[in-house]
């Protein structure tokens, strides 16, 4: 096995697949437009994810995690689950979910060897929750998040994007939560797209853990053993949940980033916040084999760019975060 490192000298080890463009919420700073579907024969195959994964895998990619769109609104996705963590060189297969149909799925899913989960939930108020879902129903995320807990797919991170004037009230609740349920919460800063939903939502999560601090005490820093991505982890004093902060806008954490994504339509984004994508499906069903895809990853690994532009107000045109998967 080689190494797949890039042109600052950064190791991809981590590739998000999204297997839909579909979902069945309507997050109000996630688009402002369901209308365009992929086409069922845009879509990967299972089959054509899992070979772009083993081709990954033989250049250092150690794990995958499943989104979308919703990826369980994908049929069969345990299947999925089951090819990639029998793929060699493997080790973790994620999923990030926003939970409405986890109660049904999360012991199939682990079953098939799925290690862990992240759920998305923005309020615990089930009216508000609604209307930033677009009618989505808070206690089908709640019966989601105990089956989860219940299947063993720990450790269950639920991830918060805080909008001003949204959502922000519930910090203190959500972080009381690592306190009273042992919940695992991260705090999301909103990302501007293109789409321009919620262009002065974003809270900086320096205001968030000031907040926290202020009203529930010192956050001690947390280093935990699972997952190493751009969260920064604490602990409110004896709470045996923890808390995560993603500054995605104020806090560039490009230089570590160690990650690529895979659209539902088969092309690989090399950053999450910038148009350039390199087509693998294409290729593939023209019958390119390991040894070529292989090439075009590391093709894909050169053109990475060394940070995003969030801070010049240049935001992905192309696609909306539901299309490219978070
Ligand atoms: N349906 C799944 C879910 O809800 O988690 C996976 C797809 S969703 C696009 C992945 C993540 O992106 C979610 O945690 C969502 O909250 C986050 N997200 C979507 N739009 C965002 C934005 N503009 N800024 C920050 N996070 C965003």
């Amino acid at each position: 096995m080689t190494d797949l490192v890039d042109s600052f000298s950064r190791h991809i080890n981590y590739m998000r697949i999204s297997v839909t463009d579909r979902c069945d919420l309507r997050c109000i700073y996630c688009t402002d437009r369901f209308d365009y579907k992929l086409n069922h024969d845009d879509i990967l195959r299972y089959e054509e994810i899992q070979q772009i994964v083993q081709a990954a895998a033989g250049l250092g990619v150690k794990k995958a995690r499943l989104t979308g769109g919703e990826a369980l609104m994908r049929l069969h996705l345990s299947r999925l689950v089951e090819m990639l963590s029998q793929t060699e060189g493997i080790d973790e297969v994620s999923l990030t979910t926003n939970g409405t149909q986890l109660a049904q799925y999360a012991q199939e899913l682990k079953m098939a060897g799925l290690s862990r989960v992240n759920i998305s939930l923005d309020s615990l108020k089930p009216e508000r929750f609604g209307r930033i879902t677009g009618g989505g129903q808070l206690e089908d995320v709640l019966a989601g998040i105990e089956a989860a807990k219940e299947a063993g797919l720990n450790p269950v991170k639920l991830n918060m994007v805080v909008l001003r004037d949204e959502n922000d009230d519930e910090v203190l609740d959500f972080a009381r939560k690592t306190l009273t349920d042992g919940w695992h919460v991260r705090f999301i800063e909103y990302m501007p797209f293109a789409n321009g939903n919620g262009k002065n939502s974003m809270v900086p999560i320096h205001d968030i853990m000031s907040s926290i601090e202020r009203s529930l005490g010192k956050l001690e820093p947390h280093f935990p053993t699972s997952g190493n991505g751009p969260a920064r982890y604490y602990k409110l004093p004896d709470a045996p949940g923890t808390l995560g902060f993603i500054g995605a806008v104020t806090e560039c954490f490009c230089a570590e980033c160690n990650r690529f994504r895979l659209t539902a339509d088969g092309h690989l984004r090399p950053c999450l916040l910038d148009d350039d994508e390199i087509d693998l499906k294409g290729p593939l069903r023209c019958g390119a084999n390991t040894a070529e895809l292989e090439r075009l990853i590391q093709e894909a690994a050169i053109r990475k760019q060394q940070q995003h532009h969030l801070g010049e107000n240049r935001a992905p045109e192309k696609r909306q975060m539901w299309q490219i998967g978070g």
